[in-house]
């Protein structure tokens, strides 16, 4: 692996990095795994026994800024484990999670926040987010090209949190919601030079005249995006970049162009990250180097806005509400669910949709101005008094686990994944949750002499 000598001649002055170990690390091959699991789904107490069992005894270590980060000590067939595809866990660079050890330090978790993930797809960011906030704070998670919001959607419906909107919009979409995020980050679209080992290619699409495109985008993104965040919120910037132009230098212009100001982190020494200082106005910035820790290359800086404590709110007129569900048709669904009474209700396309209560009049600002995708979690559609209940409530977090289920095997999971038949003995008739460790894949419904299989179709695993 051939690391551009533009590349390492710009990082040569640069606090903490060392030529030597640098290439060595590009050139041994070594790659990282790692998995960070979703507590919604897998509570901490349960993360070490499911790692036995599900990668095949792999030895395991905790990501050391990490409070759900794995590293796994081979790769294992991710497609192949049934628990990758019910939202287990998140297969996650590793300095990548560092941003839950920035979101710990800067705010107070247990406060109810709007926080905004404006390059969100396709969801790693997101769904540690979702992990880190309260259960009534907002997560908005944005993805301005059409084409890779599809895999954002899936990814944040197999985590299956009801306090989740993803949308499609540009970053200057959002100044329809001024002063509206507590929160707002942005991990931006960057060369990519942090990943070479992961992706050699990345090699070939590097050059100085890329840097700085990509310097350029980051600073209208940021630019278009600040808007939005709340006087005394919290700006957290990320790159897999290591180009100065891409990561201190940006924030040399936020700190310098925007009433900004950088957030210190404390660091513990064996995590072995970098703290800089940008050249003009040292403010603070942390760079993970792959020869100093277990990860890939990763910058992240966070400020926070001043006060000038006269910024005006959101003045859109909110959306009218969407259709609220009816008594009765609230009596169908809320069994359906572990909480029924902590969630509203809307009708949408015929189909029910749950969102946590506190979300509603954010959520009407939200429809107003941007172009919502998703929202909460899809429960089905009431047909004569009775729930089909869509395939996003099976794999939700607010599922009731009194529902029917039927434990499958591996090679049972497997095949339902398939969307093959499969064989299995159920108690019951009718809609039955499949899962597999305990976890829900999907329904069944069982007949008299068969089952349908409804895992969606789009999901399915292919030539296995
Ligand atoms: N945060 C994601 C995660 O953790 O999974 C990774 C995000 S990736 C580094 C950057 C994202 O920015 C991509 O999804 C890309 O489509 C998006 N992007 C590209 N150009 C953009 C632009 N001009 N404005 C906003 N986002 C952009």
């Amino acid at each position: 692996m051939k690391i551009p000598s533009a590349l390492l001649n710009s990082l040569l002055n640069l606090k903490g990095f060392d030529n030597e170990a640098f290439e060595k690390v590009h050139q041994s091959g070594e790659q990282n795994t790692s998995i960070r699991f979703n507590t919604g789904k897998i509570p901490a107490a349960l993360q070490a026994s499911v790692c036995g069992e599900g990668f095949e005894g792999a030895g395991i270590s905790p990501v050391p800024w990490s409070t759900n980060g794995y590293y796994l000590s081979a790769r294992p067939s991710f497609t192949a484990d049934p628990l990758f595809h019910a939202g287990a866990y998140y297969v996650q660079e590793a300095s990548s999670m560092f941003l839950e050890e920035v979101m710990k330090q800067s705010t107070d978790g247990t406060k109810d926040i709007k926080i905004l993930d404006l390059c969100a797809a396709p969801g790693g960011k997101s769904t540690l987010i979702q992990s880190v906030i309260s259960g009534k704070s907002l997560l908005v998670s944005n993805e301005v090209i059409k084409t890779r919001v599809a895999v954002l959607m899936e990814n944040i419906t197999k985590w299956g949190a009801p306090n989740v909107v993803v949308t499609n919009n540009d970053p200057k979409d959002f100044q329809r919601l001024p002063n509206f995020f507590d929160i707002i980050v942005v991990d931006a679209p960057c060369s990519g030079s942090g990943l070479f080992r992961k992706d050699p290619k990345a090699i070939d699409e590097w050059s100085e005249k890329n840097v700085a495109l990509c310097s350029g985008r980051q600073q209208r993104i940021l630019q278009d995006v600040l808007p939005a965040l709340k006087e005394g919120g919290i700006l957290i910037y990320s790159t897999c970049s290591f180009s100065v132009e891409e990561d201190e230098d940006i924030c040399d212009w936020l700190t310098k162009t925007h009433q900004l100001s950088a957030i210190r982190y404390q660091l513990k020494s064996e995590w072995n990250i970098i703290e800089t200082t940008s050249p003009e106005t040292s403010a603070y910035g942390y760079r993970f180097y792959p020869d100093k820790l277990k990860g890939e290359g990763f910058f992240i800086a966070s400020f926070r806005k001043g006060q000038t404590g006269n910024a005006p709110g959101p003045e859109g007129k909110a959306k009218e509400k969407w259709e609220r569900l009816s008594s009765k048709e609230m009596e169908v669904v809320k069994p359906w669910l572990k909480n029924g009474d902590d969630f509203f209700y809307v009708r949408q396309h015929e189909e029910v949709i749950a969102l946590s209560i506190p979300m509603e009049k954010e959520l009407a600002l939200i429809r107003s101005a941007l172009y919502i995708k998703k929202a909460g979690v899809k429960l089905g559609a009431i047909i004569r008094n009775e729930l089909i209940p869509a395939h996003d409530l099976a794999i939700s977090t607010i599922i009731s686990r009194d529902i029917p289920c039927v434990e499958a095997d591996k090679e049972t999971a497997l095949q339902y994944l398939r969307r093959q038949e499969i064989k299995i003995d159920p108690a019951s008739t009718g809609w039955l949750l499949i899962t597999f460790q305990q976890i829900p894949l999907g329904w069944i419904k069982a007949l008299p002499n068969r089952f349908n299989n409804y895992y969606p179709k789009e999901w399915r695993i292919l030539n296995r």
